[in-house]
């Protein structure tokens, strides 16, 4: 057989120019053209021990679906993604791929790999044009009933993996809108809401029932859900936000980067006031972090017309946790990054709004737990940077209100709810638990890889009983 040509370079993805996206919420980038998918799946080695499926949380077959994309046939690809990951148009576009499937691809070893995930966002998209999905056929119900509290990606995974063996599934979402951090964290030109909505009502298509306003803690408890359920899935994910702790965070114009997305986000404050949620807006807004959250704020600030977006984070660019491709995006918009700078208090005017960021300077140390090199303070560095609105991104966990409500549910630090990472059960019987809630804040793919472990878990108690 001839040796395939390798084609070191990914296909480019073609997407909005900087210049005209920072004044729209549209997506950034277009996505590929069946030509372009074809000839990006083309790549492919067709590896017979593939790296990139070991590197991928929730197991598609990503050699199988690649080549029925390079063969022209998007509908059988899209079928078999959908075999294991029930979310693909998302996780197409919001995996960390560089990390996981890509990060183990064996074109890695010298050229680009292959883009799978732009691949994956490519078959969900062109199914979408098609019309209605193929629904699969599902078995004779079993008549276990599953509460699954969040629709976040834990819980829509479960309930889709769940319903494809027959068990009835109830998703409980506290918002008026399903999706959970994918609606109200990540913003729509990244991840449009539409599309998040397609894919969930792809879910409830399969026959999930979704209540939505509903707050579990409050409404029920869990203890009542067990009344009714056999068993109950938590994926209430990780939407307590953290602060500094320095003086002047309580100025008006100080947000935890939780509620500036939300009110841009989700109640649309950008549309404000057809839309009934206000927003503070400044000339210059400072987003204190480093992550992928930090970023979406940073950028968020620009669309609702800030002149200077700037993101201030204690180490230097090399630790940033934020995906390249996230910071690259920020910086073609015209983010500027103050680098090796830690906040220490927020000064305002005599109104009480925030006006002064004050901070000092570091030099990295020796790395700390994470692996990463600590910032240390340098002595007499002070100073200050102006400021109309300062957004706070520097990490969150869960919302205590489960576990209050819930005595014998154990939680660890920070309030993360402590499971078996094999199984995913929790202390209670009948109780599992994914996702951010028992990891205080991941990825999708990884909320959505312990949906599925969760699943099957659920599965074998209802059928065996055995805890
Ligand atoms: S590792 Fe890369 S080249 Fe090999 S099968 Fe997977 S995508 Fe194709």
């Amino acid at each position: 057989m001839a040796k395939k040509q390798i084609i070191p370079k990914k296909m480019p993805m073609p997407e909005q120019p900087a210049d005209e996206r920072i004044h729209n919420y549209n997506e950034v980038p277009y996505g590929y053209t069946p030509e372009q998918a074809m000839a990006e799946a083309q790549r492919c080695l067709e590896c017979a021990k593939p790296g990139c499926m070991q590197g991928c949380p929730v197991g598609i077959n990503i050699p199988g679906f690649l080549q029925l994309v390079s063969l022209g046939d998007f509908r059988g690809a899209i079928n078999l993604i959908k075999e294991t990951n029930a979310l693909p148009a998302v996780t197409g576009r919001v995996c960390p791929q560089e990390d996981q499937c890509e990060g183990k691809c064996a074109l890695c070893k010298k050229y680009e790999p292959v883009g799978i995930g732009r691949l994956e966002r490519f078959v969900a998209d062109w199914e979408a044009q098609q019309g209605p999905p193929t629904i699969p056929e599902l078995p004779p119900p079993t008549g276990k009933r599953v509460a699954v509290v969040g629709s976040g990606p834990a819980g829509v995974t479960v309930a889709a993996d769940l319903i494809r063996i027959g068990h009835h599934v109830t998703i409980f979402e506290a918002l008026h809108e399903a999706g959970g951090v994918l609606v109200y964290g990540i913003p729509e030109f990244r991840l449009p809401k539409a599309i998040v909505k397609r894919e969930v009502e792809y879910v409830c298509s399969m026959g999930v029932k979704l209540v939505k306003d509903f707050v579990v803690g409050t409404a029920a408890t869990v203890d009542e859900l067990l009344e009714e359920f056999d068993a109950v899935f938590l994926g209430t994910g990780a939407g307590l936000p953290w602060f500094l702790g320095i003086p002047g965070e309580n100025l008006n114009g100080v947000y935890s980067a939780n509620e500036y997305l939300t009110r841009a986000n989700l109640m649309k404050a950008y549309k404000f006031p057809e839309y009934d949620t206000p927003i503070a807006l400044g000339q210059r807004v400072l987003t204190i972090g480093g992550g992928n959250v930090a970023m979406d704020s940073a950028r968020t600030a620009l669309r609702l017309g800030a002149k200077e977006s700037i993101i201030v984070y204690r180490r230097s660019r090399d630790e940033m946790p934020a995906r390249k491709e996230e910071v690259h995006h920020a910086e073609q918009e015209g983010v500027v990054f103050n680098l090796l700078t830690t906040p220490v208090a927020i000064h305002g005017d005599k109104n009480g709004w925030a006006k002064e960021l004050e901070c000092t300077r570091n030099e990295l140390g020796e790395p700390d737990a994470s692996g990463r090199r600590r910032p240390v303070p340098i002595p007499n560095s002070n100073f200050r940077i102006a400021c109309d609105v300062v957004v706070l991104s520097i990490g969150q966990s869960p919302n205590p209100l489960i576990p209050k409500t819930t005595p014998d549910l154990a939680v660890g630090k920070y309030g993360v709810v402590k499971v078996d990472d094999k199984t995913m059960k929790t202390s209670k019987r009948g109780v599992f638990a994914g996702g951010d809630v028992a990891t205080g804040g991941a990825t999708v793919i990884l909320a959505m890889g312990q949906g599925k472990i969760a699943a099957a878990a659920i599965h074998q108690y209802l059928t065996t009983g055995v805890w």
